[in-house]
C-alpha cells in the first residue's frame, strides 16, 4: 500500500468575542484568539486541529503560534500523517516549548488517523462511549454577582461548579460562602486559585473553606514552586490538583515522584496534544493520581477533541469543558453536543468537528504547500 502524504497545511488566526470579560487571578480575558490548523493529504483525507494560546500560562501568543506553526508545517509537508509518534518526537527535538501550537498539529494528525481507520477518535484511542458531565466555571467577581451566576448555572442543570479564586483569604471565603448559601449544601464545588496564593495564604484559605464541602482546589501556588505545592497538598483539608505546574509527561513524572498533588489537570494546549496527554494520564494512573481534562478558550473543535480523550481513558474522571460558554457565537459544525452540563460525543470518524466555512473565510490564513 502506498503511504499517504501530507500535501498542504492551512493555518488560520481565529478570533471570537466573549459575551462578558472573564477574570481569573492571572488577569482578564475578553476574546478568544486561537489558531486553527487544517492538514490535507494526497488521499483526500484532512484533519482539523485547534489551539488557544493563553499567554499567561504557556507564554505563546497568536502571532507566535503562526510563526512556530509555519515551521512545524514545513517540517510535516510530504510526510506520512499516520506516523504521529515519530512526528511528535521529531517536532519536540527541533522546537522547544510552544505546547499550544504543537497541540493543534497533534490534534489534526489524530483526526486524520482516526478518519483513516473509520473510527471516532475515542474508539481509535481505545475508549468507549459514555456520558460526560462538565462543570460550569465562575470567574472572579463580587460574592453577590458570583452567587447569581451560580444560580443561573443551576437553571442550566449544572452538576458541579468551578469557582475562580486566588485573591485574599477574606475575599475568597466570602465568595464561596455566598455561592454555597445560594446553591445549597450538596452541589459539588471545585475551586481554582490560578497560582494566586503563597503557601501561608493557601493553607489559611483552604482550612477556612473546608466547611463548605469543596471537591478539590486547582493550582494554589505559583507554577514553578512544586515544593510549595507539595507542602500545601500535605497539609490541606481539600485535595489539590496541579494545573499550571503540569504541562507534559516530564512534569507529571516529577509531580508524582514528589507526591505533590492528588489530581492532575490535563490541557492539550499545555501538554502539546493528545499523544503527551495520554502519557501524562498513564503516569497519573500508575501513581494513583486521577486526571481532569480542561481547556483554555477553544471553540467546540478543541473541546470535542478533549471530550474524546476523556472517553478514551478511564483514569480521566473530571471534565472542565465549558469554556465555549464565553463565546458570542458558535462557529463549529458537528462535534460534541452540550445539553446543560452533559456533553455528548458523536460517533462520526475523527473528532467530528468542523469550522463553518463562512467563519473560516473571514479569518487571516497562511498556507504551506
Ligand atoms: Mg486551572
Amino acid at each position: 500500500m502506498k503511504p499517504m502524504k501530507i500535501t498542504k497545511i492551512e493555518i488560520y488566526k481565529i478570533g471570537l468575542e466573549f459575551v462578558t470579560p472573564f477574570k481569573i487571578a492571572l488577569g482578564v480575558v475578553a476574546r478568544g484568539d486561537g489558531i486553527a490548523v487544517i492538514i490535507r493529504t494526497d488521499a483526500g483525507l484532512y484533519g482539523i486541529g485547534e489551539a488557544c494560546p493563553y499567554w499567561f500560562i504557556t507564554g505563546e501568543t497568536q502571532a507566535i503560534c503562526v510563526e512556530s506553526g509555519k515551521l512545524i508545517a514545513r517540517f510535516l509537508l510530504g510526510k506520512n500523517p499516520l506516523e504521529i509518534e515519530r512526528h511528535i518526537s521529531d517536532i519536540n527535538a527541533v522546537l522547544k516549548f510552544n505546547s499550544t501550537i504543537k497541540s493543534a498539529f497533534d490534534m489534526a494528525l489524530f483526526d486524520i488517523a482516526s478518519k483513516y481507520a473509520g473510527m471516532p477518535l475515542y474508539a481509535f484511542l481505545g475508549g468507549k462511549q459514555a456520558q460526560i458531565f462538565t462543570d460550569f466555571t465562575i470567574g472572579i467577581g463580587e460574592p453577590k454577582t458570583m452567587a447569581e451566576k451560580a444560580l443561573s448555572y443551576l437553571d442550566r442543570d449544572a452538576n458541579s461548579l468551578k469557582v475562580k479564586l486566588g485573591t485574599t483569604c477574606e475575599e475568597d471565603v466570602a465568595r464561596i460562602r455566598a455561592i454555597r448559601d445560594a446553591v445549597g449544601p450538596d452541589l459539588p464545588i471545585r475551586i481554582d486559585a490560578n497560582q494566586g496564593w503563597n503557601t501561608t495564604t493557601a493553607l489559611s484559605t483552604l482550612h477556612a473553606l473546608a466547611q463548605f464541602n469543596i471537591e478539590f482546589c486547582e493550582q494554589p501556588v505559583p507554577y514553578w514552586d512544586i515544593n510549595a505545592l507539595k507542602r500545601v497538598h500535605e497539609k490541606s483539608p481539600i485535595p489539590i490538583m496541579a494545573d499550571e505546574s503540569l504541562f507534559d509527561q516530564h512534569d507529571a513524572f516529577r509531580l508524582a515522584n514528589l507526591n505533590a498533588c492528588t489530581y492532575f489537570n490535563i490541557k492539550l494546549a499545555k501538554s502539546g496534544g493528545i499523544s503527551a496527554a495520554c502519557k501524562i494520564n498513564a503516569i497519573g494512573e500508575a501513581a494513583g493520581i486521577p486526571c481532569m481534562v480542561g481547556g483554555m478558550f477553544e471553540t467546540r473543535v478543541g473541546i470535542s477533541a478533549g471530550a474524546h480523550l476523556i472517553l478514551a481513558r478511564e483514569n480521566i474522571r473530571f471534565a472542565d469543558l465549558d469554556t465555549i460558554n464565553h463565546f458570542s457565537e458558535d462557529p463549529v459544525i458537528g462535534g460534541a453536543v452540550f445539553t446543560g452540563s452533559r456533553v455528548d460525543v458523536p460517533d462520526t470518524p475523527g473528532h467530528g468537528a468542523e469550522y463553518d466555512p463562512s467563519f473560516l473565510e473571514k479569518m487571516e490564513k497562511f498556507i504551506v504547500e
